[in-house]
């Protein structure tokens, strides 16, 4: 009695869809999954012929005792078809091996994040081939001019085009290296060396790093009194603040202020939360659900002029993560942009 109970609400919960049906090929039962995925309510497809609910090809080898693996089309009730790969096996009494009373089968879609993985890596080599193509061709562009019309090319045009191939090239060499960057990110090769850390130490240590950089802006710590070390790697805990940083020097105009915040977040959570405080350009609504993505920058007049490549806040988040933190873009708007992220806090703090 239990054992049924447990048997009907485990096929209930399944992420695959099952149908099962008896001899005459009536379906008996099917489950939410099966609802989800075909639109069929679990009442509507109860007493259907099979056929109505999916085909398997090749059948033949079904009504043998044995289940098999096999690619199976399931029709939705809006008059769609979707293939995907089934488990299928006869039913079958214990006492009566050789009678088949029935079918089950369990479909299996394939998992969004599979799904997902084709697809970006597909995206992601056309992306990364475009993002390489654009430097290259203007080096290659400016590097012929300059060979077949030397005697041509007034001297100050000369330095411009020597210019343009000199950044182009340094664009070239940040955008391989982050590319290598994400690879190792992705294959898990980043090898962290996490241990107590005292935040302002690292904070300072960017800062000061970033002082030829920042130019006309000025630094603002805003850290909360006694805060407690935090639990992390140093290195990557200063490429996601210089990341953050550079950020907001490259998207806001000189003589503005940039603020370091630091303050414990939720004190269940055990976090502290670091903020980077701009008065910059802000990003519109739109482009904050993208930002975090891989190669996505953002169209305005600042981001055309200034070079990036459209990896930094994609690593960046990959490394809060490692540190078992959390990024997000907190506001932003044309006076201010906040980008906040959480580190844990060292236990016995
Ligand atoms: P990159 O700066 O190399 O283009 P990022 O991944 O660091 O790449 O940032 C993605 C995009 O998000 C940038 O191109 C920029 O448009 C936008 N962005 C990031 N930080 C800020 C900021 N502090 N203020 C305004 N826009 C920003």
């Amino acid at each position: 009695m239990l054992e049924n109970l447990i048997l009907a609400q485990t096929v209930e919960l399944m992420n695959d869809p099952v149908i099962a049906s008896d001899e005459l090929g009536r379906v008996v039962l099917t489950n939410k999954a099966h609802s989800k995925l075909t639109g069929w309510s679990q009442e509507e497809a109860k007493g259907n012929n099979k056929r109505l609910l999916y085909e398997i090809p090749k059948t033949e080898l079904l009504d043998k005792a044995e289940s098999s693996f096999r690619e199976a089309i399931l029709y939705r009730k809006d008059g769609t078809k979707v293939t995907l790969n089934a488990s299928c096996a006869p039913l079958q009494l214990p006492e009566l091996v050789d009678e088949t009373i029935g079918q089950i089968v369990v479909f299996h879609p394939p998992s969004d994040e599979s799904i997902r993985g084709h697809q970006s890596s597909d995206d992601f080599v056309s992306t990364v081939s475009h993002e390489l193509r654009t430097p290259l061709t203007s080096i290659k562009g400016f590097a012929e001019t300059l060979i077949h019309s030397s005697d041509k090319i007034k001297p100050e045009d000369r330095i411009k085009y020597l210019r343009i191939i000199r950044d182009q090239s340094n664009h070239l060499a940040r955008l391989v290296e982050d590319l290598l960057f994400v690879s190792r990110l992705n294959n898990r090769k980043i090898h962290l060396v996490v241990r107590e850390l005292e935040l302002k130490k690292h904070v300072d240590k960017v800062c000061e790093a970033m002082s030829y950089q920042a130019e006309g802006r000025i630094f603002v710590y805003d850290f909360e009194d006694n805060l407690p070390k935090i639990m992390g790697d140093s290195d990557r805990l200063e490429q996601i603040l210089s990341n953050l940083i550079s950020n907001a020097i490259k998207y806001s105009p000189d003589n503005t202020t940039i603020t370091i915040r630091a303050m414990r977040g939720d004190l269940k959570l055990n976090k502290i939360k670091i903020s980077v405080i701009d008065q910059g350009v802000g990003i519109t609504e739109d482009d904050q659900e993208v930002i975090f993505n891989r190669f996505s920058r953002v169209d305005n007049p600042l981001t055309r002029k200034i070079q990036g490549t459209g990896l930094g806040l994609y690593i960046t988040r990959s490394l809060v993560q490692s540190m078992k933190g959390e990024i997000f873009l907190e506001k932003s708007n044309p006076k201010e942009t906040v980008f906040s992220f959480t580190v844990p806090i060292a236990k016995g703090n």
